[in-house]
């Protein structure tokens, strides 16, 4: 039986039809056939695709996480700085300034996490970087530390911090090595630590670290620290039970259950140069890490 059919305003028979949806199915994937495959990278959504300084498919990517409050003029000279730095050794990077909001104390370990987490699926390595320390020499290379965790501002280089197992400051982990020490302990409130808890994470995982090699500068002149002790108060306070936690090895918390709201993010050019800053909220559990607030003022601080 040839039924007949309403096709687009016309009466069809049925093998009729039959042949012209056929002939569009053909023609169709004819023509999808025939567009350019996409790269992944360039199908991403706009504001993700504007993050990416090179398209160049076989460069790993470097994410730029640097933990953040109240250091504005530290920004307006970093900024334009690395872009300089990097741009000359050619790394697709990004900045990402992951600002503190709330009134915890500063929790430098915890905004790395979140930095990590935000930046993560567009990155292939992150270097974990104080606002206040400029890389000076241009024989530090920021490439993918792919032998083990760079560490840029090693002891022997560092303008402060010279003891062996330092690696505080500036370092470089691939995606993958941070996920498998689940990232920094959360645990940190305040000035310290938390970059020696990291070491251990490091060492207790195999991971080896490295350091720069064929540096001929010393330590007053591989990093610019713009740092003045007095106007830049370091929080140093230890209250209720955080020295003796703080000073042991933490194998619970991590990128997997840091505690946070990612209130907005922002585009801002410094000098015409994008970086994005992240707006985060920590959230302290007062019973796990009372220290997130100490009941004495900062003043009260012992002076470094
Ligand atoms: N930091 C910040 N605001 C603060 C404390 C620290 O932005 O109130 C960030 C900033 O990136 C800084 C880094 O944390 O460079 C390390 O802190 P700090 O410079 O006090 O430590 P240092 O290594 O000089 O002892
Ligand atoms: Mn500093």
């Amino acid at each position: 039986m040839n039924r007949r059919i309403i096709f687009m305003g016309y009466s069809l028979s049925s093998s009729k039809c039959l042949g012209i949806c056929l002939m569009l199915t053909f023609v169709m994937g004819c023509y999808l056939a025939a567009l350019p495959i996409q790269y992944e990278r360039e199908a991403l959504p706009n504001p993700v695709r504007q993050r990416i300084t090179s398209l160049e498919p076989s460069k790993k990517r470097l994410a730029v996480l640097v933990p953040f409050r109240d250091r504005f003029e530290e920004l307006l000279e970093f900024v334009p700085h690395m872009y300089s730095f990097l741009n000359r050794q050619k790394i697709p990077f990004h900045i990402f300034i992951v600002q503190q909001k709330d009134n915890n104390r500063f929790n430098r370990a915890s905004l790395i996490n979140v930095g990590f987490i935000y930046s993560k699926k567009d990155y292939d390595y992150l270097a974990m970087h104080d606002v206040d320390l400029l890389p000076m020499n241009d024989n530090l290379k920021y490439d993918y530390p792919a032998a083990g965790p760079m560490h840029i501002s090693s002891p022997k280089t560092h303008p402060k911090y010279h003891y062996d197992t330092f690696i505080g400051g500036i370092l470089l982990v691939t995606r993958e090595q941070y996920e498998l020490v689940n990232g920094m302990s959360n645990n940190y409130w305040g000035w310290g630590l938390e970059d020696d808890e990291f070491y251990v994470r490091l060492k207790d995982a195999n991971l080896t670290v490295m350091r720069p090699s064929n540096i001929s500068t010393g330590i007053d002149n591989t990093f610019k620290h713009i740092h003045d002790k007095t106007y830049r108060k370091r929080d140093m306070r230890k209250c209720y039970n955080q020295r003796e936690v703080t000073r042991r090895r933490d194998r619970e918390t991590g990128i997997h259950d840091v505690s946070y709201k990612l209130h907005n993010t922002h585009t801002v050019a410094v000098d015409g140069l994008n970086v994005t800053v992240l707006n985060v909220e920590l959230i302290c559990d007062k019973n796990k890490t009372p220290w997130c607030q100490c009941p004495e003022p900062i003043k009260a601080a012992k002076k470094n």
